[in-house]
């Protein structure tokens, strides 16, 4: 069971997009700030992060660094969203600590296509499945 937490404060995205996710199996916790998103990576402890940059308290480009600062929440994978197409966007992206970046309006193919990219790398990274 793959658990993924979706930090988005617009509800209309954050409905459609838990609703497709579900869809293909995954189980999908909701924050809609960036505190509450902080706070859930530690005590729920998902597989995965969606994290929509522009949000309310603690936006996603803190709350990132947050998550990433803490030893319990590091190895979290976390994909930005933005929804600026800005040519440092990335790069900005990547400095938090995220560890992939999409733009909206999101294209499912390519998103499911990153967090299932994601999920495997955890698992090629852990040293003991290499015997
Ligand atoms: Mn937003």
């Amino acid at each position: 069971m793959t658990t993924i937490l979706l930090v988005e404060d617009n509800e209309m995205n954050r409905d459609m997009l838990s609703r497709r996710l579900r869809r293909k199996g995954y189980v999908v916790l909701e924050a809609e700030d960036g505190e509450v998103g902080v706070r859930m990576a530690l005590s729920e402890d998902p597989d995965l992060i969606l994290m929509d940059m522009s949000l309310p308290i603690i936006d996603g480009w803190e709350a990132t660094r947050l998550i990433k600062a803490n030893d319990a929440t590091r190895n979290i994978p976390i994909i930005a969203q933005t929804a600026h197409a800005m040519a440092d966007d990335r790069e900005k992206c990547l400095e938090a600590g995220c560890d992939d970046y999409t733009t909206k309006p999101i294209h499912m193919p390519q998103l499911l296509a990153k967090i299932e990219g994601l999920l495997k790398t955890i698992v090629t990274d852990n040293p003991s499945n290499l015997y």
